[in-house]
């Protein structure tokens, strides 16, 4: 049988290859400075190894090259916003202090979350038991 009658056959449903054999030394997070609007891969535990898809915050901490600020665990999955997009990145740190984190491994039936900053506020409110509000509530000034 090809792939594509594998396919049509609807035999190759189920969760891509990559979710299952992704190499665990390679289990990198993304990190990002609100106040820069810049974002990095970077590990986030010490043993690579251990982590979770659910982790809610770094054993390591960053500092952002730029300005020094601590840098915010955003999870795995989190796609950084262009540079001039503003609202997208007022809506990720409104969703960051509110606890939400880009993880997980998207099999799950919560909303997605919303990418400008008019929608943020109504979408916390209405979300408070979200499968990926993993994290606590907390200011990004005062995060060191
Ligand atoms: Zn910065």
């Amino acid at each position: 049988m090809t792939i594509i009658e594998a396919k049509i056959k609807g035999l190759l449903h189920g969760p891509p290859f990559h979710h299952t054999l992704y190499p665990m030394t390679e289990f990198l997070h993304k990190f990002a400075c609100f106040d820069c609007q810049v974002a990095f891969k970077r590990q986030a535990l010490e043993d690579a190894s251990s982590g979770s898809a659910h982790q809610s915050d770094s054993d390591i901490i960053y500092k952002c090259p730029n300005c020094g600020h601590r840098m915010a665990f955003m999870g795995r999955n989190f796609a950084a916003p262009s540079k001039n997009d503003s609202s997208g990145w007022a809506a990720a740190k409104s969703l960051w202090e509110a606890g939400f984190r880009f993880v997980g491994n998207g099999y799950h039936d919560d909303p997605a979350f919303p990418k400008i900053k008019p929608d943020v506020n109504s979408f916390i409110e209405q979300n408070p038991e979200h499968k990926q509000r993993v994290g606590i509530k907390q200011q990004w000034k005062n995060y060191s």
